[in-house]
């Protein structure tokens, strides 16, 4: 089997991402709650927030990470992947 650098990536990512969700509902490493209502502010009026199924409105994804923003937005040490928060 050869190292395959874009199949590894993917899965750090995914990886990533299912910590981050544990980690979120699990509390641990969560942010100040000003700092969670003001990242939430700023995705839901972001244009790369992707919306919620059944919703036009509300955003429950990143679109450029990826992630899912209820979780992301709650995690101290998760950064904007374009350094708007
Ligand atoms: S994390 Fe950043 S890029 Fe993603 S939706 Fe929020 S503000 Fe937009």
């Amino acid at each position: 089997m050869t190292y395959n650098e874009p199949m590894f990536k993917k899965l750090g990512h995914y990886f990533h991402g299912a910590l981050g969700i544990l980690k979120s509902r699990m509390r641990i490493g969560i942010a100040d709650m000003d700092v969670i209502a003001q990242r939430r502010e700023i995705c839901q009026n972001c244009p790369e927030a992707l919306p919620c199924r059944g919703s036009i409105r509300i955003k429950c994804k990143c679109g450029v990470c990826g992630c899912k923003l209820n979780d992301k937005i709650r995690l101290h040490n998760e950064k904007c992947p374009i350094d708007k928060w």
